[in-house]
């Protein structure tokens, strides 16, 4: 199934208009300081382009999940460190909401090619309803409308959706990267195709697992959804975390993996402790013989070996979630090998998912996997075969 194309920046005459732009700048915030402006930064080819082609901006966000209007989730620091990252002053007023009266008559005052970053969209109630109000009043902002927020394609929202059915509308360079790559993956993967899947909970990955069985060689299982796995096995798990509930869904994933012929791997092996703790004593066991009083919080070591011979002469690769509580060592150590042996694969690599993509991040290796998504629900359900809305109303 052939992902339908979606309009460009390629499409869009953009010379001395207003373009409005959905970036996706929900970034970590420490004491009201962004934390981590990755989401940024990959927003930056697009706006630059718009601004060479002599587009005046205004840039629209969400923050958070704020209930309502809420101090601490302002978008002031991230109009700032944008405003550093593009080397300009980004124009931004403190408000109730991007379509209140004050940011209107905020935006109708901005300058030819300047740029605006308006208040978080969801201090407006009416975001998530999709509520053709709000649209309207942001696509009164700009004579043409540029998604680039993939983090946020998959919700209908007024500033996603909505709007654009309003404007002409199209995709901006980072979408456009994201929807190749995940196409890619889906269109015509280059074989052996390997997916690695880990994570805490198998009720979040039986989607995209059932619909990867028909495509991927190779499954490899990691992280704490194993353990529910190892369970439909009639594996003994200790205290490890397991889905009760989904270990049904586990034992029909095991036969379909065996009628279709993919080859699924669990992990033989973990990293065992009494608790997840730093400094913990650590032990060893069979991931389907884990004795009691003892959880298993990584793959251990022969697993590793054996999910890297797996991989070697893989030609593409998906992986999402971490292979074990990646946060605290030493239990990121399944983690951090699977994430050094893809930097090194002579394979197209694609890693997708919040804590997986972190993790490839914070073990330097980012620059070495041919695309880390920025979009974690969104690049799930795109890989579950779903249509995402936010990418349905720019098709061409
Ligand atoms: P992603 O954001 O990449 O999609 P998930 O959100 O599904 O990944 O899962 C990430 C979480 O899974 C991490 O917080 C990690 O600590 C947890 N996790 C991984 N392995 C285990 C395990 N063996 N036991 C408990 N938690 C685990
Ligand atoms: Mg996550």
């Amino acid at each position: 199934m052939p992902a339908k194309k979606v309009r460009t920046l390629d499409d869009l005459d953009v010379a001395g208009k207003r373009v409005l732009v959905r970036v996706d700048f929900n970034v970590p915030m420490r004491d009201g300081q962004v934390q981590d402006d990755s989401r940024i930064r990959a927003a930056l080819a697009t706006l630059t382009e718009l601004r060479q082609r002599g587009a005046t901006l205004v840039l629209m966000s969400h923050l958070g999940r704020p209930k309502g209007v809420d101090a601490s989730l302002r978008m002031g620091p991230i109009a700032e460190r944008l405003g550093e990252r593009l080397g300009i002053d980004v124009r931004y007023l403190a408000t109730d909401g991007p379509g209140s009266a004050d940011a209107q008559a905020f935006v109708a005052a901005a300058p030819s090619g300047s740029v605006t970053m308006l208040e978080n969209t969801r201090f407006d109630p009416r975001e998530t309803k999709n509520d053709p109000a709000m649209s309207r009043i942001l696509a009164g902002y700009g004579d043409v409308y540029v998604d680039d927020a993939f983090g946020s394609a998959h919700r209908a929202h007024a500033s996603t959706e909505g709007v654009a059915r309003l404007l002409p509308a199209a995709a901006g360079r980072l979408m456009e990267a994201e929807l190749r790559a995940l196409g890619t993956l889906l269109d015509e993967p280059a074989r052996p195709f390997a997916v690695i899947l880990g994570g805490s909970k198998v009720s979040d990955k039986i989607g995209v697992l059932a619909h990867l069985m028909d495509l991927a060689d190779r499954i490899l299982i990691g992280g704490a959804m194993a353990y529910t796995f190892m369970l439909a096995r009639g594996g003994q798990v200790g205290n490890s975390r397991v889905e009760v509930d989904q270990v049904g869904v586990a034992e029909d994933i095991l036969a379909q993996a065996k009628a279709k012929n993919v080859q699924l791997l669990l992990p033989i092996d973990s990293v065992c402790a009494a608790e997840l703790a730093a400094g913990v004593e650590v032990s060893i066991h069979p991931s389907a013989a884990i004795p009691d009083g003892l959880l298993g919080l990584d793959i251990g070591p022969a697993a590793i070996s054996a999910f890297q011979e797996a991989l070697q002469g893989c030609r593409t690769v998906f992986w999402n979630g971490p292979l074990g509580v990646f946060e605290m060592s030493p239990f990121d150590r399944g983690t951090v090998a699977v994430a050094e042996t893809l930097a090194a694969l002579d394979a197209y690599t694609v890693v997708g998912g919040g804590d997986s993509g972190a993790a490839v991040h914070a073990a330097g290796l980012a620059d070495r996997i041919d695309h880390v998504s920025t979009g974690g629900g969104a690049s799930l359900e795109l890989l579950e075969g779903r249509v995402l809305p936010g990418v349905a109303v720019l098709e061409a």
